[in-house]
């Protein structure tokens, strides 16, 4: 019978080595337990009055010594882990024997994020990692290409690396650079495009126009990235749904991204645009307002992108009670999928209105 003693020395390494991991994660990349890297922190931008992620934080740009420590730290606690598994006999699996086991050794590893974090991502295959923060192509390119080569030198076995970016830096971004930066193993970016309007990107000081929007998409897919793009349902409230929906179809057609990610708008306690609110110069639209603006944005959209809804704010009902919408990652394809997507639409707003939850309801759930 193999004792703590047999695994002791691991137990030890697992507890010497650490790395740095931010909050924030797309929903897809928490399902996958993508290993989270935090190549910089927080948003070099911060001004969008919607967004509180990072407004009490100061951008920090790291330096690449410090980022290939992290990366090795990563190293050496999946080594570590492994290690055990092999003690164990489990043929350095992850498994949920040798996470009671490693629990057991040292309890502490019960709030250690980091063994936590590297212990999901072996469990779930190792194949995935997220590079945290808001903006990661705001890393000097040659910086970027070297730790994202060493990330891959240094575990093999990621098959999707992945990141947030802005579409201003992408469209500020040579072509070569962009191409550098995916053949250097970064696969798929994340961008928070909200909407294609420009007066409304104005209003929220999102820092980009809807044409820089397209060039910062189109050479995102031209440099060889997936790319997924985020839009916000009711970010113009009643005052501006109309142009919300039109302009942000309108752009993400001209994008044509993989994945289009519906994130519908709720103003956190704190921000600029909920005082706008508070102060009675934003009105939120109704959960039937909200599906009549969803649906002429998708009835405008012509893609061939995957349209998902993979946000719990998405929580409109049908008529059997249910969620009106898959939530999964992968969502609608279209073009085939969009008469399938028109007709949840109507379903959705063929129920009586108080079945859906309103965003009012759920205000203030977060706060700065
Ligand atoms: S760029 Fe993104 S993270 Fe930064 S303030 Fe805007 S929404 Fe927030």
């Amino acid at each position: 019978m193999t004792k703590n003693n047999d695994y002791k020395a691991h137990i030890e390494q697992l507890k010497r080595h650490s790395f740095d991991i931010g909050t924030y994660r797309p929903p897809s990349e928490g399902g996958s337990f993508s290993l989270l890297l935090r190549f910089t922190q927080n948003c070099p931008w911060n001004k969008c009055t919607f967004c509180g992620m990072y407004k009490r934080d100061k951008f920090v740009y790291r330096s690449v010594e410090e980022i290939k420590t992290d990366i090795d730290s990563v190293k050496a606690i999946s080594d570590a882990i492994t290690a055990v598994s092999w003690k164990l006999g489990h043929g350095g699996q992850a498994d949920s024997d040798v996470g009671v086991a490693i629990l057991r050794a040292d309890p502490s590893f019960h709030t250690n994020q980091c063994f936590i974090s590297v212990f999901n991502w072996l469990a779930s295959g190792a194949g995935t990692a997220f590079v945290q923060d808001a903006n990661s192509l705001i890393m000097r390119p040659p910086e970027f290409v070297e730790v994202l080569k060493y990330l891959r030198e240094t575990l093999p076995t990621l098959t999707r690396v992945t990141t947030y970016a802005r579409s201003k830096t992408l469209a500020q971004r040579r072509p070569e650079e962009l191409k550098e930066i995916c053949d250097a193993g970064l696969t798929r970016i994340h961008v928070g495009l909200e909407t294609g309007d420009d007066e409304l990107l104005q209003i929220v000081r999102k820092g980009v126009t809807g044409e820089e929007q397209i060039e910062g998409g189109k050479k995102a897919i031209e440099a060889g990235f997936q790319l997924s793009e985020y839009w916000m349902p009711d970010l113009g409230g009643r005052e501006r749904w109309r142009q919300h929906a039109e302009n942000t179809a309108r752009v993400l057609t001209a994008i044509n991204p993989h994945y289009i990610r519906s994130r519908p708008f709720v103003p956190w306690k704190g921000t600029p645009i909920c005082e706008d609110y508070e102060r009675g110069d934003l009105h939120l639209s109704s959960p039937h307002e909200r599906l009549e603006e969803l649906r002429l944005m998708i009835q405008n959209l012509d893609v061939t992108s995957k349209v998902c809804f993979d946000h719990a704010m998405n929580s409109w009902q049908h008529n059997r009670g249910g969620l009106l919408f898959r939530q999964d990652y992968e969502g609608y394809k279209f073009p085939d999928e969009k008469p399938v997507l028109l007709d949840r639409i109507q379903e959705g707003l063929d129920v009586d209105e108080s079945t859906h939850t309103h965003v009012k309801d759920i205000m203030g759930v977060r706060s700065l």
